[in-house]
């Protein structure tokens, strides 16, 4: 493992990541054991409290996708693999353009697999993902953050009434005290030059992670070390139309 770690390390490209909780934070998961909420809050081996990198990886996918999409660029439906490119690549027309080709990704008879931009960083069934997101791990000690409760009540849509005996306990980080979250997004080697340009923006259009948004948790700020982007990579992204 510690090779795998040394490799990882040297092939890659890295971006820092903070994300500053403003409010209190709800990444649950239900059936968790050793607490007294319904929905615990996500914790490291070690206590510390954390963002799974899956949740974030998928929220950066979703913000990219609009932002392709915005730019003209066909798009694959994720996250069903039957409406993404590694079937729809081989079918539809507009898929089956040069810059969606992938060099060394070939079908055994030679012919060339065609992969959506998004597919191209995120990948798909048929295409391994170039880059990876580490969980973002709360810095400050488990030890000297109180646990918090929040009470809430399941609501009945159609009647606009509170349920009879349905009041649960979500488990939040401590409120306002702008907790920072800290993690990487690993750029691997063969990771095309505008991933880099489409996640800054996309983390600029993730305003809040978590549950109960609407409730005010989980809305924080982004503090990220590096966001120097060749112009290449724009002017590359703003020729969505061509082909
Ligand atoms: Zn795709």
């Amino acid at each position: 493992m510690v090779q795998l770690r040394e490799l990882l390390q040297t092939s890659q490209n890295s971006l820092s990541l903070t994300a500053l909780i403003d409010s209190a934070l709800c990444v649950g998961a239900g059936g968790s054991t050793g607490s007294l909420a319904d929905k615990p809050i996500i914790r490291a081996a070690d206590g510390h409290l954390l963002i799974p990198g899956s949740q974030l990886k998928g929220r950066l996918r979703h913000e990219c996708e609009k932002l392709a999409r915005g730019l003209g660029w066909p798009i694959c439906e994720s996250p069903v693999p039957a409406t993404m490119c590694s079937q729809i690549g081989l079918s539809d027309p507009a898929f089956q353009r040069e810059d969606y080709t992938v060099r060394h990704q070939v079908f055994a008879d030679g012919r060339s697999q065609h992969h959506c931009l998004m597919c191209q960083i995120f990948g798909n069934p048929a295409l391994p993902s170039r880059i990876v997101v580490d969980d973002l791990v709360c810095q400050v000690t488990p030890d000297t953050l109180p646990e918090v409760l929040r009470p809430g009540v399941t609501i009945n849509r159609r009647r606009r009434t509170a349920e009879d005996q349905k009041l649960y306990f979500l488990e939040t980080s401590p409120v306002n005290v702008q907790l920072p979250f800290e993690g990487h997004i690993h750029l691997e080697l063969d990771c095309p030059d505008y991933a880099k340009a489409l996640i800054l923006a996309a983390l600029q259009h993730i305003h809040a992670l978590g549950g109960s948004k609407s409730a005010g948790l989980g809305w924080l700020t982004w503090n990220i070390d590096d966001k120097t982007v060749e112009a290449s990579a724009w002017e590359y992204l703003a020729g969505g139309n061509a082909a």
